[in-house]
């Protein structure tokens, strides 16, 4: 099997090139943030202060998270329910962020994410890919871009949907989550020592897709 692991910080459009690079080459496109994002949000629903090390511990056993592939695209649920566009608020993102921090959550899915790499090609993306849960990924890439590029995309993106956006409030979110994810004492974000680095801050998606993909192909043949 072969795996590519794509890490880098919130808004890198890590999600959106992974999704169109495992389209290209046939690969299953693993999106880990979903998962925490999904105890994130069970948190919230529970009313746990995602802070609370013992009390998001305790909800852990009672979690039951898969996914499911649909025409391609991942969905991820909680128990019965389909939370894949609940989990992308902004709300949810400072929690999943927060519970990310905790060792025992990153260790309940440690193995599920494992599990997919052993069954097919994957794309998987996160923030420890290349570091911790695939360290023997044939490629490994670490995707960036400048805060205020992210945050620029991602006003634009929330804009299209409808949603409300405000840029300096993104920004600050943005850099805060990028602080959390590398100053946390478990699987820190930061690039693996064999990781190419692409920096996508002067690239627009279609350029961000082709340098992804190529530098993949270059890899595996
Ligand atoms: O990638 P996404 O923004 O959906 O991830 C949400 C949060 O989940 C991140 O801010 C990060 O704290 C956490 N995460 C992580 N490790 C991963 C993927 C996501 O800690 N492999």
């Amino acid at each position: 099997m072969i795996s590519v692991a794509l890490d880098g910080p919130a808004g890198a459009g890590k999600s959106t090139i992974a999704r169109r690079a495992a389209a290209e080459l046939g690969f299953v496109y693993i999106d880990t943030g979903a998962m925490y994002r999904a105890i994130g949000l069970a948190a919230l629903k529970s009313n746990i202060d995602t802070g609370d090390v013992e009390a998001v511990k305790a909800l852990l056993p009672g979690i039951s998270l898969h996914l499911a592939f649909e025409n391609g695209d991942q969905h991820i649920y909680l128990g019965d329910e389909d939370v894949s566009s609940d989990i992308r608020t902004e709300e949810v993102s400072m929690a999943a962020s927060r519970v990310s921090a905790i060792p025992a959550v990153r260790t309940f899915l440690l193995e599920l994410q494992r599990g997919f790499a052993r069954e097919s090609n994957v794309i998987m993306d996160g923030r420890d890919i290349g570091t911790v849960v695939l360290p023997d990924a044939q490629v490994k890439i670490f995707l960036t871009a400048s805060p205020e590029e992210r945050a620029k995309r991602r006003t634009i993106q929330l804009e299209e949907k409808g949603e409300k956006a405000d840029y300096e409030t993104i920004l600050a979110d943005i850099i805060k989550r990028d602080y959390n994810d590398s100053h946390r004492e478990t699987a820190p974000l930061r690039p693996a020592a064999d990781s190419i680095i692409v920096d996508t801050t002067e690239l627009d998606l279609e350029q961000s897709v082709n340098m992804v993909v190529n530098t993949i192909r270059e890899k595996i043949v």
